[in-house]
């Protein structure tokens, strides 16, 4: 806000706020452009946030970073669709087809058609994200996404030329400044994208471990990652290949070892369960917070719920517990051969620790209990509700189905913790 409020104060103001006829188109002119500056200002603000290769600089939680770059996103970004409506009626031009005709005649008309570009760009980022994301599949919806990158520089060429309010000297110095940020993050970003600030590990193990799933051991004789349990790292088989997150399920600081277990689920994790022993990848990270209220005090009464392959956050935080006495771990998976660590876990928690099995028909070890996981199960067993911190994480329709319930079940909303694998 404060970025964006001046423009309402720099941005040039009609000679009169008459509401005379005459002076409407003045009035329209002025509100048209503190909305596209605001947009600029919007635009670069989710320019800087949506990525961690910035935001990860200062922040170790990028959720809220990330929530911050979607509600900009979602809800600031609209006021700027009305700024080429309102320009066509002060132009005189017909307000559906003005922003939808290129015209380069002259360099005025080539700046304005920059702006045209950069609209028409921005609203198909906007419908595909705000509007029908969870009807299109990730990988398309991330391609459209990269067009953000020429959005900033097209608005920009737009206004250097055509903005009224060009001339004034605050307006100049928000313009430059605003294009030194934009220079700066994307040196960071290219910064990223060489592969400075990763580090290269050597696969030590790829192997599978139950159905689906692959436990990657990773060695890095060198360098030492300050990684705290639940965090997780950014995996990139090579430079220019994805950078796909995945919690760090062990990290051994004497010798930088790494542990990620994975499921086999789209194309990068098939292509990383094919990586050999010897072979190296890159890592970058550590991010994340989501356990952070446990690492200092491990012993906290504690319960874990996982859905799927969202067990491996809570490994290393199960390992390194030296008392089990107020600690539960729900762990609910479609049949046996889909659950990992499960000695480790019948060992170290006994009776608290509860595998719900959804697609089996009968129990298979004193732990295992038939059917889908709820809040109700959760409290047969651990029956002091309120002590509890709970850390659920798994798909997203079981950690809203949970939280729900638990709230309403009495358990208070500063008790949750969630972690989405998919942001
Ligand atoms: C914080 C966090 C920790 C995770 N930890 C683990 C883990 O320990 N083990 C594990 O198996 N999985 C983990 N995941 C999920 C894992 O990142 C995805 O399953 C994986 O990236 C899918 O890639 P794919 O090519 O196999 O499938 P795709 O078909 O490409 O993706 C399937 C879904 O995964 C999500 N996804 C894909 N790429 C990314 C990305 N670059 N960033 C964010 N989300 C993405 C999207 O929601 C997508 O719809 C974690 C995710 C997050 C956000």
């Amino acid at each position: 806000m404060f970025t964006i409020l001046p423009f309402i104060w720099i941005v040039k103001h009609p000679s009169s706020w008459s509401l005379a006829s005459e002076n409407i188109p003045a009035i329209v002119s002025y509100i048209s452009s503190v909305i596209g500056f605001s947009g600029i200002m919007s635009l670069l603000w989710m320019y800087i946030l949506g990525t961690r290769t910035v935001a990860g600089l200062y922040f170790r939680d990028l959720v809220w970073t990330l929530k911050v770059h979607r509600w900009l996103g979602t809800y600031g970004i609209v006021a700027v669709f009305l700024h080429p409506f309102l320009m066509a009626y002060v132009y005189a031009e017909n307000v559906f087809t003005y922003w939808l005709t290129p015209r380069l005649g002259s360099q005025f008309e080539q700046h304005i058609t920059y702006g045209r570009l950069a609209f028409i760009l921005l609203v198909t980022i906007w419908v595909t994200s705000a509007i029908v994301r969870s009807k299109i599949k990730y990988r398309p919806w991330k391609y459209i996404h990269y067009l953000t990158y020429i959005i900033l520089p097209l608005s920009i060429l737009h206004i250097h030329e055509t903005g009224v309010s060009m001339q004034l000297p605050f307006v100049q110095f928000y313009f430059y400044v605003t294009i030194f940020i934009y220079i700066v993050i994307t040196v960071l970003r290219f910064r990223y994208f060489l592969g400075f600030g990763k580090t290269i590990f050597d696969i030590a193990e790829n192997s599978q471990v139950a159905s689906n799933i692959f436990m990657l051991t990773l060695h890095q004789p060198s360098k030492r990652l300050s990684i705290r349990p639940g965090q997780y790292v950014y995996v990139q088989r090579h430079l220019l290949s994805e950078e796909h997150p995945f919690s760090v399920a062990d990290y051994d600081p004497d010798t930088g070892n790494i542990r990620l277990v994975y499921k086999v689920f789209g194309s990068f994790t098939e292509k990383l369960s094919a990586l050999k022993k010897g072979e190296v990848i890159l890592v970058d990270g550590p991010y994340g917070t989501f356990t952070e209220q446990i690492v200092m005090d491990q012993n906290k009464p504690t319960i874990f719920v996982a859905g799927g392959i969202g067990i491996t956050p809570f490994i290393k935080h199960i390992e390194r517990r030296t008392s089990f006495k107020n600690t539960w771990l729900f762990y609910s998976v479609p049949d046996r051969n889909s659950s990992i660590y499960n000695d480790v876990f019948v060992r170290l928690l006994g009776d608290k620790y509860v595998r719900i099995l959804s697609r089996e028909t009968q129990p298979h070890q004193q732990n295992d209990r038939i059917g889908h996981l709820d809040a109700k199960t959760i409290h047969e067993y651990a029956k002091s509700f309120d002590e509890y911190l709970y850390f659920i994480c798994g798909p997203k329709a079981m950690i809203n189905d949970l939280r729900s319930q638990l709230l309403e079940s009495g358990v208070s909303f500063v008790q949750i913790y969630t972690e989405e694998f998919g942001f």
